[in-house]
């Protein structure tokens, strides 16, 4: 069981926490539980980090991030205790999770599970701080944002359960975001592919790497709400949303849920000569900058022998590219370097679409009437994405929120 941020976000909270946690202990389950820290202390930790120290040790960092799960854990146990179930907490590096040395985005290598097993199985609920491990350095570190989900699908494939059922503040995984599009429909199953593409290309509701994990162990994750009544819950039949193997899946939409990003930033470097290795030189010294390129546009040059090439990167990564760019001028050799931030990517997933033509076009057609300009495209086998000006994301998500027949 993980709780995020919004179900711990107070003693009240944590106490319901415990509640959900003790029904699944009378119900005969063994129980792992893994937390957030409280909601909106991430930040605050992260925004302490910064004021401190703009440019900091990242092992510093992760001491500093890591604490608000600890915080959680030990209050959940006690929470636990206090209302008879046998509980204790784990911190990352107690277990030990361990992971490589990329500290603020670290990737789980290990988790030894013989001493939670052992503590499980003697009838002791274990809460495990989320987000946090121990790197081969011996520091605490941490594993990006949304981190716990992570820990939870990788405490879930190394103990063996049966189940990772992941409590939020919505009671499943939506066709898009049901900030965004009241309208919104929960979906009973979506496959892991599907999640993968969704949470990739924005859908915050899981963290990518999580999804990631639990298709390659083929983790059953549940996603559902901590906000309903826990003694209220029919364990046998709880509403939510099954992440699971596509044969799972009776019914394949074609177009499964609409995500989005805001944080797009555009590029345009003008008339660069059309020669073999252009791509090198430009997006070689990008991908050893970290900057991460997302969709490219090349268009076909006139006379053969200048292009135009325009692609994304995040937002906040564009000063860092410009400059990037700038520095190989002489060696790209383009006469004119235009950015533009403010665009969203709007990405529309379905495994549907392996089999049906004409999907994306449907897409074109919609934005087109509402007068959205598109101003770049890519495809791949279960999606295609469209970027748009972020003032029109909105309008975008429902538009073809509706063309797709997605509406409750
Ligand atoms: P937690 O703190 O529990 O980890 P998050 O805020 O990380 O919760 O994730 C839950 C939020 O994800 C929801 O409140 C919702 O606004 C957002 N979200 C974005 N896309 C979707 C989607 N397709 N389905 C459900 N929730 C979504
Ligand atoms: N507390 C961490 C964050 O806010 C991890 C998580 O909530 O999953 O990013
Ligand atoms: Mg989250």
């Amino acid at each position: 069981m993980k709780f995020g941020g919004t179900s711990v976000a107070d003693i009240e909270r944590i106490r319901v926490v415990a509640r959900h946690v003790k029904r699944e202990v009378d119900a005969g389950n063994e129980v792992a539980v893994v937390v957030s820290a409280m909601s909106g202390k991430t930040n605050e930790l992260v925004s302490w980090t910064k004021e401190i120290a703009p440019m900091h040790d990242a092992r510093e960092y992760d001491a500093v991030v890591a604490s608000g799960e600890q915080v959680t854990s030990g209050l959940l146990a006690m929470g636990l205790q206090h209302i008879g179930v046998d509980a204790r907490s784990w911190q990352g590096w107690q277990i030990p999770l361990k992971t490589d040395s990329s500290h603020g985005a670290a990737r789980i290598e290990d988790v030894d599970s013989d001493l939670l097993i052992e503590r499980i199985s003697g009838g002791q609920v274990a809460v495990i701080a989320g987000f946090q491990g121990i790197g081969p350095d011996n520091r605490i570190a941490t594993l990006g944002r949304g981190g716990s989900d992570t820990s939870a699908v990788a405490i879930a494939a190394a103990i063996g359960a049966d189940r990772c059922d992941i409590y939020t503040d919505v009671d499943g995984v939506y066709t898009t975001d049901p900030r965004i599009e009241p309208r919104a429909r929960r979906m009973e199953k979506i496959s892991f592919e599907e999640m993968l593409e969704m949470a990739s290309l924005g859908a915050k509701v899981l963290q990518v790497r999580s999804v990631e994990m639990a298709m390659i162990h083929g983790v059953r994750t549940f996603v559902r709400s901590s906000f309903d009544e826990p003694e209220s819950i029919n364990t046998q039949q709880a509403v939510g949303t099954l992440i699971c193997d596509e044969d799972e899946i009776l019914e394949k939409e074609v177009v499964t849920g609409i995500a989005y990003t805001k944080d797009e930033a555009q590029i345009s470097l003008r008339r660069v000569p059309d020669r073999p290795g252009i791509s090198a030189s430009i997006f070689g010294p990008l991908a050893d900058s970290h900057i991460n390129v997302d969709m490219i546009v090349q268009s076909v040059s006139e006379d053969g022998s200048k292009t135009d090439m325009t692609f994304t990167v995040p937002n906040g990564d564009v000063e860092k590219a410009v400059k990037v760019l700038e520095d190989e001028r002489d060696d790209i050799s383009f006469e004119a370097l235009q950015s533009d931030t403010g665009l969203a990517k709007i990405s529309v997933i379905g495994i549907g679409m392996r089999s049906h033509a004409g999907v994306a076009s449907t897409a074109f057609a919609a934005l087109a009437d509402k007068n959205i300009n598109i101003r770049a495209i890519t495809t791949s086998e279960i999606k295609f994405s469209l970027l748009i000006d972020a003032d029109y994301t909105e309008l975008a998500v429902r538009t073809l929120h509706a063309v797709y027949g997605l509406n409750q």
